[in-house]
């Protein structure tokens, strides 16, 4: 069973991350695609990250009706700093070796990764998609990842992947890149511009219902 991963602060969850992962899902024949908001996020600033059951409820509110798209709250349940290893070895040990991960993550956040809890293991534990704008320039691994890390993968030029030696991998590819975000939108709600079609009607009610960003 191929899942793809997806985290993120989601404060909130908009558009640029559905179309993503809905990509992501398709090229690589995923079965399903799991959002995982994270409780608190290791490598950001806390200050205007709203409470986490406001953050679920917006990727459910989100993803409603899609049977390809799901939610995990298991970093929020588990509660603390989220750090992805945890993540990805909880989803192990739930689904057994059946399960093939492809953890996806935006290249702004692959950038900072030398930095996430247990750096070295990660890519012997799932496999990892990094969304890249298209004209992107590929930039060298080695200038992101540690020596002891980088020397653990080979480039396969046919298949354009970089491939561990745990047999796991890690791609770049080309989304369609929607320039939106969440900081973005809280901006605009703030001075009550409008964030319509940046993100689910169905959220951007629940942002109104209930009053959030309006002061973040
Ligand atoms: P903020 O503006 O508050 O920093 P964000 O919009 O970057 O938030 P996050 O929840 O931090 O959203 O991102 C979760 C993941 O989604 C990250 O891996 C990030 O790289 C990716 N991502 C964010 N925005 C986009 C986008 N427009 N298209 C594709 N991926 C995105």
């Amino acid at each position: 069973m191929r899942i793809g991963l997806f985290g993120g602060t989601f404060n909130p969850i908009h558009t640029g991350h559905l179309r993503s992962a809905e990509e992501i899902r398709e090229l690589f024949e995923l079965k399903r695609i799991v959002f995982i908001p994270s409780a608190i996020p290791p490598h950001k600033d806390e200050m205007g990250i709203i409470s986490p059951s406001h953050r679920i409820e917006m990727v459910n509110l989100a993803i409603e009706g899609n049977p390809d798209f799901s939610s995990s709250d298991i970093e929020i349940k588990r509660s603390g700093k989220s750090y992805s290893i945890e993540t990805i070895n909880h989803f192990k040990m739930m689904h057994g070796s059946d399960l093939v991960l492809f953890f996806i993550m935006g290249m702004d956040a692959f950038i900072d990764i030398s930095t996430w809890k247990d750096c070295v293991y990660l890519f012997s534990c799932s496999n990892f998609v990094v969304t890249t704008r298209p004209g992107y320039h590929r930039i060298k691994l080695e200038d992101i990842l540690p020596f002891d890390v980088v020397r653990d993968f080979s480039y396969n030029p046919e298949e354009d992947r970089f491939i561990h030696t745990s047999n796991l991998s890690l791609y770049f590819r080309d989304i369609t890149h929607l320039d939106i975000s969440s900081s973005m939108i809280r901006k605009r709600i703030k001075e009550e511009l409008s964030i319509r079609y940046l993100l689910p009607e169905r959220v951007i009610e629940y942002i109104k219902v209930n009053g959030i960003y309006k002061d973040s």
